[in-house]
This record gives structure tokens, sequence and C-alpha cells, in this order.
């Protein structure tokens, strides 16, 4: 295994577990990620249980990471509603996730503001794990490998200045939007597809870009299936959006991701 690319996996609460309940599903994750050293174990609760979810983790000592899912690419200023990179840092986090295909649908964001945000995470030194993906009709018209590309060309540029004397500071997720929350998950080899182009765009700009960004899978990762998936060579870890709400699965996934 490339000691750059441990197995990450990352639950993903969106709008659930805002309060109590987020501290107890981390309160649960801590627990079982202590049996597992070799994997990295990332949570992103909603911004409202980010810094108490942070001083539960900071109180055990915990190895498992805080991400934020979403960041304004200013680091203050009258932006009603939006939180800053250096506040995520501020509050615990080492991560956020960017362009999420939910944030690209229902709000609006485009390739170059995901960019934007990529930037404004570096700058602030947290870890963007960067979501892309291709829709159902997308897929169905044979243009899945040229979607992904584009949105991945769109940040190419700005992680590959981020990583010029840095150690492997970015993630990726491929997420198909038609495996997300639908219960339907590429197979390991559809997924392999595309992450091994991934892999090869981000060779063509860096070796060294391409030996150390994990690309991580999503889209209905659950206990059954995420073994098949983590086993495919160019998959380092997985994004994980439902099955990330119950200790029990979510649990079991990263176990599956834990190298023998
Ligand atoms: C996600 O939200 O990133 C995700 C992959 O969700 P799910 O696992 O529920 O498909």
């Amino acid at each position: 295994m490339n000691p750059a690319r441990r197995p990450l996996i990352c639950g993903n609460w969106k709008m659930y577990k805002g309060g109590l309940a987020g501290i107890e599903l981390a309160q649960s994750v801590i627990a079982f990620a202590k049996e597992l050293p070799k994997v990295d174990v990332v949570v992103a609760p909603p911004f409202t249980a980010i810094a108490a979810v942070g001083s539960v983790l900071e109180e055990s000592r915990s190895t498992v990471g805080l991400a934020g899912q979403n960041l304004y690419p200013k680091n203050e200023g009258a932006f009603t509603g939006e939180i800053s990179g250096p506040f995520l840092k501020e509050a615990g986090c080492a991560w956020v996730i960017l362009g999420h295909s939910e944030r690209r649908q229902y709000f609006a964001e485009t390739d170059a503001f995901v960019a934007d945000k990529v930037g404004a995470a570096l700058g602030a030194g947290l870890c963007p794990i960067i979501c892309v993906g291709e829709t159902l009709e997308q897929r169905e018209r044979g243009e899945t490998l040229r979607v992904v590309k584009t949105q991945v060309e769109a940040f190419l540029d700005v992680i590959a200045r981020a990583l010029d004397g840095a150690n492997a500071p970015v993630a990726i997720a491929y997420e198909p939007v038609w495996a997300i929350g639908t219960g339907k998950v590429a197979g390991p080899a559809e997924a392999e597809e595309v992450h091994q182009a991934i892999r090869t765009w981000l060779k063509n700009k860096s070796e060294s870009l391409a030996e150390k960004t994990r690309i991580l899978y999503g889209g209905s990762v659950k206990a059954d299936n995420a073994a098949a998936l983590l086993g495919c060579p160019n998959v380092d870890g997985a994004l994980v959006g439902g099955a990330s709400l119950d200790a029990g699965s979510f649990g079991a996934i990263a176990r599956a991701a834990q190298p023998s």
C-alpha cells in the first residue's frame, strides 16, 4: 500500500445529527476507530454540530478527523449564512467536502465555483474532498468520462500548485449522481474504470499528484458492498452518506477498508 494513500473513510452526515444525536454518533465512531489504526476515519457533521463534535474528539484524543460539508471561498465578510475555511479550521476541522452533487444540483454550484472553494480550502490549511460524478442521463448517453474529466480539469491546476512542497493535501470522491442515496451502487468494475481514468488525468499533470491523491468512491456504499469496491486498485476509500448515520454500518465499512 502506498503510505500517502492510506484508506480514507469519510461519513457525510448531510443535514442530519445536528445536535446531541451528532455527539452520540461521534462517540460511537471514536470507539470503533480505535480498533482501526490503518484507516483514516473522518466525520462531516452539519455546521451546528462541528464545534461540539470537535471537543469530543479532542477530549478523547481521537484520531477521527473532522470535516465541514462546504465552505464559502472568502476568509470573512458580509456573506450572510456562509462559513469560511478559517472558521472550519478554528472549529477543529482538517477536512472539507466540496462540490458535492447535492450542492451542484440544488445550489447551482459550477465547476469554476468549486475550483475557487478548493483554492480557499487549501489556503486555510484544510484538505478538500472534491466530489465529481455524472448523472444517469449522462451515463446513458456514454458521457461519463467526458463529464468527470471536465469536472476534474476545473480544479487540476489548483491542486497541482498546492502539492508543490506539501504532502497529499487532496482527496477526490467519484460519486455517480445516480448512485447517491438511491441504493444503486456502481459495480467495482464501473467504479474502477472511472477511478483509473482520474488517476491517469492526475498523472498527466504530475506523477506525484497521481501517487498521493486519494480517490474515494461514493454512492450507496454499505457494509455488504464496501469490501468489493475498496478492493479495486484505484479505490483509496469511500465517502459514505446514509450508512454513516449508523455507527454499526459505518464501522463495518471502515473495517472493510483496514488493510490486513
Ligand atoms: C454522499 O452523500 O456523498 C453519499 C455517497 O450518499 P449515500 O452513501 O447515501 O449514497
